[in-house]
């Protein structure tokens, strides 16, 4: 396994840790994105599911499009994302509901039903791992549109919160780039 020294040593040195366990990482990820890094962790993310046969890769908007796009551009397959607002446009639509834990609410998440189909062999990608709830919400649209999800990726992984350790035990193939062990004392604690 590739350790993503690059994208460690860039939460080091830019990350910020905020109240209740929040990492803010938005001079590369989450605002101002680096693309150099975001195609390096693409790439390590195309060598871990390299295994698996996939023919989609799946979003949740906004944080996670950036780096589902490249993983999309690298495997050469279609990159949908759900949407958190649902359009008055929108018809054959999937949808579920998904907490927030940075914004403390619930909110609606939904797709149409046109871009995941029973034959999709679908790769999760987003941001951050926290508890597991907007993956959860992702597990459930799978399994409305009877596709098959091969597995999901995370730029970054907090350990201490339980979405991890959840969806390894519910038998799902995750890969994290960087696990955080610990935010404690405003301090960033990597695997
Ligand atoms: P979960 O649903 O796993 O609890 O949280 C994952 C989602 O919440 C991610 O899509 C991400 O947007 C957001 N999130 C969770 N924890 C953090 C964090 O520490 N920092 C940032 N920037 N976003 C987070």
């Amino acid at each position: 396994m590739i350790d993503m020294k690059e994208l460690k040593e860039r939460i080091l040195r830019d990350g910020k840790c905020f109240e209740g366990g929040v990492l803010k990482v938005d001079n590369f990820i989450n605002h101002q994105m680096d693309p150099i890094l975001m195609k390096s962790m693409a790439v390590e993310f195309v060598r871990r599911f390299a295994h698996k046969k996939i023919n989609k890769v799946l979003t949740i908007e906004a944080s996670g499009i950036a780096p589902a796009i490249m993983v999309g551009y690298l495997l050469e397959v279609p990159v949908v994302f759900a949407k958190k607002k649902v359009p008055v446009t929108m018809e054959n639509m999937l949808a579920t509901k998904v907490y927030s834990f940075t914004k403390d609410r619930t909110y609606d998440v939904c797709m149409s039903k046109d871009f995941l189909c029973p034959d999709d062999k679908v790769l999760f990608i987003d941001d951050f791992l926290a508890n597991g709830n907007a993956a959860k919400g992702i597990i459930d649209l799978v399994k409305q549109a009877g596709a098959e999800l091969v597995g999901m990726g995370f730029l970054i992984e907090k350990s201490f919160q339980e979405g991890g350790e959840w969806l390894r035990k519910e038998g799902i193939h995750v890969e994290s780039l960087a696990i955080i062990e610990s935010l404690d004392n405003c301090q960033i604690k990597l695997k």
